[in-house]
């Protein structure tokens, strides 16, 4: 049967050929991008409200483009993960993180846990702890300095191969970072099989004038149950006072977000938030 192309249909064809010329140029640009130093690591730092100090800092991958400009990771991260690459630009991203440190301890910085991000791939490559192991010795940092951040869905499959490599990372003195943790499929049963240090919570639940009694009643047990099972929680994604003295109420010190601080270039992230040790 003949039916003519419905109008939507067109512009739907047309957006997907969009979409697949703009990945045909981000495959043909990567490798130069990453041999020219095009991707940078932006920091955002994580907040005690209590001690109002900056206590550590998450690393987010930037890709500075000639013509482009600044390209958030949502862009490139899931082709990469697609294609590979993201194995590439992960260890870059360490490495860069570790280097980083390194240069701010010599240059006699008071430098605070930095955590990276790890794409599920790694996880099926026998040598991600090698390869972390390897980068802080050759940097000469405590593994205490590298953070590793897992998300929740990584969980899922190879439970058992997973813990197995989530606990020696752990005896090596990692801390490992259970990410997005509350969106998605999230199950507690995943903590009760395995220990992780760092609970990120999103906050997206909080968001909105009025925070439901119903959110508040989630939160604060999630934040007992933590601390109970020795985990330390940091709240992702706060943007406001109001969630801030909630989570204040309720003993959540620790946050990132919008509210204290946008993701930001490591040096300015250096300059504005590391302070020399005095003599
Ligand atoms: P994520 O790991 O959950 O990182 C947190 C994201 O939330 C970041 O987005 C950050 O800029 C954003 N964010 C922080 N505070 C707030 C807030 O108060 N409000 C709102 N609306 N957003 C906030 P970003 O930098 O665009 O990164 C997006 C995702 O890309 C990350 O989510 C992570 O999954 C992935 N990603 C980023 N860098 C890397 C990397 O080097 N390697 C890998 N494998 N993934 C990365
Ligand atoms: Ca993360
Ligand atoms: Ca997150
Ligand atoms: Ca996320």
């Amino acid at each position: 049967a003949k039916t003519a192309p419905l109008p939507h249909c067109k512009f739907y064809n047309d957006s997907i050929r969009e979409q697949q010329r703009r990945e045909k140029m981000i495959e043909f640009q990567m490798e130069d991008a990453l041999k020219s130093g095009q991707f940078l690591v932006y920091l955002q730092p994580k907040y005690d409200l209590h001690t109002h100090h900056v206590v550590g800092a998450e690393a987010l991958v930037r890709w500075n483009h000639p013509t482009l400009g600044i390209i958030p990771p949502d862009q490139f991260i899931p082709l990469f993960e697609r294609n590979g690459f993201i194995l590439q630009l992960d260890s870059y991203i360490w490495r860069e993180t570790c280097r980083l440190q390194r240069s701010w301890i010599d240059q006699g910085l008071s430098t605070v846990p930095i955590s990276v991000n790890v794409s599920r791939l790694h996880l099926c490559n026998s040598e991600f702890r090698s390869t972390v192991v390897s980068l802080t010795n050759h940097y000469r940092l405590s593994p205490k300095m590298l953070e590793l951040e897992l998300t929740e869905s990584l969980f899922i499959q190879d439970a058992d191969e997973l813990a197995q490599v989530l606990q020696s990372l752990r005896s090596d003195g990692f801390s490992i970072n259970m990410d997005d943790f509350g969106n998605g499929y999230s199950s507690l049963n995943f903590l009760d099989g395995l220990e992780v240090d760092v609970l990120k919570l999103d906050c997206g639940f909080l968001k909105g004038h009025n925070i439901s009694p119903r959110s508040r009643t989630i939160l604060r047990h999630m934040i007992v149950m933590a601390r109970e099972l020795g985990m330390q929680i940091v709240m992702e994604g706060v943007e406001t006072p109001e969630q801030a003295q909630l989570l204040m109420d309720y003993g959540c010190d620790i946050i990132q977000g919008f509210y204290f601080s946008r993701p930001i270039p490591a040096e300015q992230f250096a300059k504005q938030y590391l302070c020399s040790y005095s003599a």
